[in-house]
């Protein structure tokens, strides 16, 4: 648990100096906390190759400035692309979701309770090794008065007891080192007014943390009060965040990969299948119909149109409906022209006579025809147009 009772004077502390220094030289870890909306800046590991993550901030449509955390220190030396790249947004919000939780006033509370459990038991240690003390303090005084009191002339009893009183004097001495460093070891307690200010920073911290007018740099303080670093590592589906507190703990967390813009604008994978169903038996116009009285909607979310939907499917390599039928075997006017020897315009004639049977495949009135079909005879002495 940092030491959050720590005194708020406005000039640097040498602890906080000591904390920039790293900001300088190759190992930039934990620099400064500095202006700026990245939560993280200066704590991110890489999780593929261990590198220290840089921040990039690039500014959305309204304004809002966005980071996006990146692996670039070796691309950058090598000129080699980046080894990751992650917008950040989301894992500032994922770890602070996960600081302001882990400080709950429950949590602190829980933390309270241990913090003097394990005074009471420092408590209990130190009345223990006090007593061994005492006892040797005892002892030692027994025997130099044992010593005290022997007759001089009895040189052999006088010599082993003085050697007893010398044993107790350094039994004596040892316990007392062993009070001592053991006392040296063991901080006191929090005091009541500790708890008091601790308990009350936590269920005031939600509040302090959303509060637009904290500035960024004191987020970011307080969350490297808690954290020592956050190693990211993107997958195809999500980005795994391992942090690392400072009491030594470790927390992961996992986020789903925010999509890329491309992604964000690209119709989705069941929309694409329904349009090829779709277009693969109706013209354009009909299946624009069909896919906006569906609700269905392209990469922008805006309805189809007949170009958004041609460019989609050339895009895509969706067959259009005269595509699949060509594929199928279906002649245009002109190759079922010269198969019955006829003029293209004589073909058109008999579409509209029923004579023989085609399909319409564009908005412009191109027909299709089917194949194998007969000349039909030139009953009631119907004029036919030859070719020249
Ligand atoms: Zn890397």
């Amino acid at each position: 648990m940092p030491d959050i009772s720590a005194g708020n004077s406005t000039r640097p502390t040498q602890a906080q100096l000591a904390a920039n220094a790293p900001a300088r030289g190759d190992d930039r870890r934990a620099g400064p906390p500095r202006e700026g909306p990245a939560l993280l800046q200066g704590l991110l590991v890489c999780g593929k190759c261990g590198q220290l993550m840089t921040v990039n901030y690039h500014r959305r449509c309204n304004g809002t400035l966005v980071p996006d955390y990146s692996c670039q220190l070796e691309g950058i030396a090598t000129g080699t692309a980046p080894c990751q790249n992650m917008a950040g947004a989301g894992i500032d919000a994922a770890v602070a979701d996960f600081v302001l939780d882990a400080l709950t006033p429950l949590a602190i509370q829980a933390a309270i309770t241990v913090s003097c459990e394990l005074a009471d038991r420092a408590a209990d240690a130190d009345r223990i090794r006090a007593t061994h003390v005492e006892r040797a303090r005892h002892a030692a005084d027994a025997a130099r008065r044992r010593y005290l009191a022997v007759d001089p002339g009895n040189r052999l009893v006088a010599d082993a007891l003085e050697a007893d009183w010398n044993q107790r004097l350094r039994d004596l001495n040892d316990a007392q080192d062993d009070y001592d460093r053991a006392r040296r070891g063991t901080s006191p307690g929090l005091s009541d007014a500790q708890t008091e200010r601790i308990r009350a920073l936590a269920s005031d911290l939600p509040a302090l943390w959303r509060d637009p007018a904290t500035p960024m740099r004191e987020r970011k303080r307080l969350i490297r009060l808690l954290v020592t670093d956050v190693t990211l590592l993107k997958t195809s589906e999500h980005i795994n965040i391992a942090l690392r507190l400072t009491g030594g703990q470790e927390h992961s967390l996992s986020i789903p990969r925010p999509r890329t813009a491309w992604e964000q604008h690209t119709t989705p994978p069941e929309t694409i299948a329904i349009i090829g169903e779709v277009v693969a038996d109706h013209l354009l116009d009909e299946a624009v119909a069909i896919l906006n009285g569906r609700g269905l909607t392209g990469g922008w979310g805006k309805p189809f149109t007949i170009n958004s939907l041609r460019h989609l499917c050339r895009a895509r390599n969706i067959p259009a409906l005269r595509d699949r039928l060509r594929a199928d075997g279906m002649l245009t006017r002109e190759e079922l022209a010269q198969q019955l020897g006829v003029h293209r315009a004589t073909i058109s004639q008999w579409r509209r006579e029923g004579l023989i049977t085609g399909r319409r495949v564009d908005g412009r009135g191109e027909y299709l025809f089917h194949p194998d079909q007969q000349a039909p005879d030139a009953p009631r002495g119907r004029k036919t147009v030859r070719p020249a």
